[in-house]
């Protein structure tokens, strides 16, 4: 094990983060406000290309529960959540006293069901129990099938809160992922396509709720001299260091997901030689992946019988870290309670499917070892 760890995401500065951060102490501008946070989200509203207002925060989970309250989610509401998933997507349903409504995922995006979600939909409405919201999302950067769930939340008037955690640099016949919800959010913690250190943003169709956002998100307070309270905020704003570090990270974007959408054709090259290993790509044009983590699902009847856990631990061997896919929410302990729709898709992704290096700054010489360690598991 003496050598160097490849990891499965790390992150990978531009160059300019470092100049915006000592522009931050030079000016004294060390607080959760400063012109790196507002520069930082004009930076991404002129990205993401639509006409969008985006409040930058302290995490990805603190956007979606502020999204949630948006939404109008007290205690005891119902809220629907792609079963496949990280937990900082449905935990904020929790924070709030609601009840999570699980639903499995499609083949095709491994992203929510549509049919499963017009099931639940139903059900829980035949209940007398009509979902406040649903959250939909983008798993590994993949874009879900858009198109088909946000016809049935329309059809159903359920907003959408589109997780774009992972996908953002994504796009879904052409518009970038993060829009097409009626609240998009995106993440930058230290494993993430771009990173702050740590830290999320919501994105807004409206002044409105951008203005909302920043209030809830410091501490709700009233327009008064002194500190007054009307209704319960949080401490959620992104701080000016943060955001220096994102403004830098802006700048590579395009080129990290270039950079990831080469790690994921490197993985379809290997596989291509290989039984019974299927990579996850875009099943149609309609869809464009940051390829944020290459996924693969590997069937032991046509490897030989050599499986996911097989290959994990031959890459473990070789100081190379893998993971297996997200264990579904409604097969955690914690979530075993709550409603599930759906059939065994998602569960059958979790036992067969690993999560390989992808990060956009793997040398030719990581990859050699990648592939020598692949290879000799797989080809005798
Ligand atoms: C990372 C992530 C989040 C949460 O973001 P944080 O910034 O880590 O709080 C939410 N959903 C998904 C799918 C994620 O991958």
């Amino acid at each position: 094990m003496s050598q160097e760890k490849i990891w499965l995401s790390s992150p990978h500065m531009g160059g300019a983060e470092r100049d915006f951060v000592t522009e931050a102490f030079d000016t004294n501008w060390v607080a959760p406000l400063g012109p790196n946070v507002n520069g930082f989200e004009k930076d991404i509203e002129k990205y993401l290309d639509q006409e969008v207002h985006v409040a930058a925060l302290s995490s990805g989970t603190a956007a979606i529960h502020l999204a949630l309250i948006q939404a109008g989610v007290t205690a005891g509401d119902e809220v629907i959540c792609q079963s496949f998933t990280f937990c900082g997507s449905s935990n904020p349903i929790l924070y709030l006293g609601a009840t999570p409504v699980l639903v499995d995922s499609e083949r095709d995006t491994w992203n929510m069901c549509p049919q499963s979600l017009k099931m639940a939909i139903k059900d829980r409405m035949e209940k007398g129990n009509k979902p406040k919201a649903i959250i939909a999302v983008h798993l590994y950067g993949m874009p879900y099938k858009v198109d088909e769930i946000h016809a049935f939340a329309k059809a159903y008037s359920i907003p959408v809160i589109e997780d774009s955690a992972e996908a953002f640099g994504s796009t879904y016949k052409g518009q970038k992922c993060g829009t097409f919800g009626n609240y998009g959010i995106l993440s930058f913690n230290g494993n993430k396509i771009i990173t702050t250190s740590g830290g999320g943003a919501m994105v807004c169709h409206t002044m409105e709720d951008k203005q909302k956002t920043v209030y809830l998100a410091t501490q709700a307070r009233d327009d008064a001299p002194h500190y007054q309270h009307s209704e319960v905020g949080y401490n959620y704003r992104m701080s000016n260091i943060s955001a220096g570090i994102g403004r830098g990270q802006m700048q590579v974007l395009d080129a990290h997901v270039q950079l990831r959408r080469e790690m994921n054709a490197f993985y379809r090259e290997i596989f291509s030689d290989i039984n019974g290993v299927e990579v996850l790509i875009e099943k149609t044009d309609d869809y464009f992946s940051n390829h944020w983590l290459s996924a693969i699902l590997v069937n032991p009847s046509k490897t030989g019988g050599i499986t996911r856990e097989d290959l994990r631990l031959a890459l473990e061997a070789q100081n190379i870290e893998s993971r297996p896919l997200w264990k579904p929410m409604h097969l955690q302990p914690l979530y075993s309670n709550y409603p599930y729709y759906g059939g065994k898709v998602c569960e059958e992704l979790f036992n067969n499917g690993l999560c390989l290096p992808s990060g956009s700054n793997l040398t030719n010489d990581n990859r050699e070892r990648i592939s020598n360690a692949i290879k000799a598991l797989f080809v005798k």
